[in-house]
């Protein structure tokens, strides 16, 4: 378990306060880029602590805090989909939802409390929402579920309605700032502009990888694709980090071509501007589109290198005066 991200003393402290009176599920809404999980972990280990301190906070040193920090806490159960890296089409299986639903059947162990943590609500498919909503309706009384979601709109409404939904605060830009510089991050400025001020704890890449992509998306050769495929290969850094770059990146070209300021890359300018001179707008936002559309289903099953390919394929075929085949 880490601790609190400078940021979240405010938010720890405000959930703190509902201990006196806790909901039965707690809804969580913030991405993990702003550290949601690690909020919900230490505000867990707050709930379930034997021996907390007069602030609300845990102690950190009794049996329960030691187990959670281990991942092994008998009263705590981890509601989340396989873990089978092999599964790009991730969900929480309704034979998961019914374990958890065996597992607060029974009265709690060693704390006062048993929680089920449902670490990404947005994976919840419309079965096992149903069956979580069964248990969510009449939960026995020494059950607490805490619940996270980066996007609360997709949430079955019913779920949501028996939810208290807890906004989590964004970090600032001088929090954002210590964060990366803390985290040997050096492109900060970058990265600040790419995320509007919102560090990814995620997705951000090293500054060698930096420079492979932005030397790739400003010399789409096919040497420069290959290289990239190869090491964005998936494992290390999300398809949907890299859909979203380069989508983003294609957002600038656009605007700078129609003499606007980019949104997200102004440090690479210099690298952009080559590009507008040879660049077809109308296969622009042709590309643009299939990109939307895989950002859209990037959890689906497909060969992840080889949609990269095809995508910076048709990305370099954009600064080609050939007609689109
Ligand atoms: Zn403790």
């Amino acid at each position: 378990m880490l601790n609190l991200y400078s940021w979240q003393h405010d938010d720890f402290n405000k959930l703190n306060q509902l201990k006196h009176r806790l909901p039965t599920a707690i809804l969580l809404a913030g991405t993990n880029a702003i550290g949601t999980h690690n909020l919900a972990l230490n505000f867990i280990a707050a709930i379930l602590c034997n021996k907390p301190l007069d602030n609300g906070n845990y102690c950190g040193i009794c049996s329960s805090c030691i187990l959670i920090n281990q991942a092994i806490h008998p009263d705590l159960f981890y509601l989340n989909s396989d873990n089978d890296e092999t599964i790009k089409n991730k969900s929480i299986n309704v034979v998961k939802v019914r374990e958890s639903i065996n597992f607060v059947s029974t009265t709690p162990n060693s704390s006062a409390l048993k929680i089920v943590f449902v670490e990404n609500a947005n994976l919840l498919t419309s079965s096992s929402a149903n069956a979580l909503l069964k248990i969510l309706e009449e939960p026995p009384h020494y059950v607490v579920f805490i619940l996270l979601s980066d996007n609360i709109k997709t949430i079955l409404p019913t779920i949501r309605s028996r939810c208290h939904t807890f906004r989590v605060s964004k970090p600032n830009c001088e929090e954002s700032l210590q964060y990366l510089t803390k985290n040997n991050i050096h492109n900060n400025n970058f990265w600040l502009g790419y995320y509007q001020n919102c560090p990814i704890f995620d997705a951000i890449i090293t500054d060698e990888q930096l420079d492979l992509i932005i030397s790739t998306l400003s010399m789409p050769s096919i040497d420069n694709i290959f290289n990239l495929t190869q090491t964005f290969d998936g494992k290390t850094i999300s398809f949907s980090f890299v859909l979203e770059f380069i989508y983003k990146w294609m957002c600038d070209l656009a605007l700078i071509s129609s003499m606007a300021s980019p949104q997200y890359f102004s440090q690479y300018i210099d690298k952009m501007n080559p590009l507008i001179a040879k660049l077809n707008q109308e296969k622009l936002f042709y590309v643009a589109d299939q990109l939307n559309f895989l950002i859209k289903w990037q959890n689906h099953p497909l060969n992840y290198r080889l949609q990269i390919e095809n995508i910076l394929f048709q990305y370099q075929n954009i600064f080609s005066t050939k007609p689109y085949t």
